[in-house]
C-alpha cells in the first residue's frame, strides 16, 4: 500500500489513530462548516455558528484555498489530529465525520466516501456552500447579524 492509497472502508476498520495521512485527510466530508466564523459564549462554552467564511475558504466548493499554507496565511486556523481532536470537538458541527467517529458513531450516507461524489454533503444541505459571506465584508459589530441556527 502506498501513502496515497485508502484502505477498504477503513472508516469501519481501522481505528482513528492508526489511519494514514491520506485517510485521515479523506475522512474530511468538505462541508467547510469548521471554516465558518463562530461566536462562543466565555461562560457558557456555548458555540454559535454565522455564515462568515474563513479568507482563505472558497465560497462555492467550501474547500481551503491554500490548505498547504493555511497555517502561515491564518494563525487561528486549526489543524485537526488526533492530539487535538478532544479539545475541540465541542466546537466542531456534529456532523463532521471526526467527530462522529471519535464520538463511535458511524459516517452518514451523504458522505462522499459513502456516495462516491464529493458534492453529495452540498447536495444533502449539510454545508453552506453558496450562502456564506467573506469576512472582510463583514464589520465585527455586526457578527450576531450573520449568526446561523442548526449548524452546530
Ligand atoms: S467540519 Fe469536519 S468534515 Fe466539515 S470541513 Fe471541517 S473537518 Fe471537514
Ligand atoms: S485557513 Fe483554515 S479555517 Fe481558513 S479556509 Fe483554510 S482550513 Fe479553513
Amino acid at each position: 500500500m502506498t501513502s496515497h492509497e485508502l484502505r477498504p472502508r477503513f472508516w469501519e476498520t481501522v481505528e482513528m489513530a492508526d489511519m494514514t495521512q491520506a485517510e485521515w485527510e479523506a475522512l474530511c466530508d468538505g462541508c467547510g462548516k469548521c471554516c465558518l466564523l463562530k461566536l462562543e459564549d466565555e461562560e457558557t462554552a456555548e458555540v454559535e455558528y454565522t455564515n462568515i467564511a474563513c479568507k482563505l475558504l472558497d465560497l462555492g466548493t467550501c474547500r481551503c484555498t491554500d490548505y498547504p499554507n493555511r497555517k502561515a496565511k491564518v494563525p487561528d486556523c486549526v489543524i485537526i489530529d488526533m492530539a487535538e481532536l478532544d479539545r475541540i470537538s465541542y466546537w466542531m458541527p456534529r456532523t463532521c465525520a471526526y467527530r462522529l467517529l471519535a464520538e463511535g458513531r458511524k459516517l452518514k450516507s451523504w458522505h462522499p466516501l459513502i456516495s462516491g461524489d464529493r458534492n453529495s454533503v452540498h447536495r444533502a444541505g449539510i454545508s453552506l456552500a453558496g450562502r456564506m459571506v467573506p469576512e472582510d465584508h463583514v464589520h465585527e459589530d455586526d457578527l450576531e447579524d450573520y449568526v446561523v441556527e442548526g449548524l452546530e
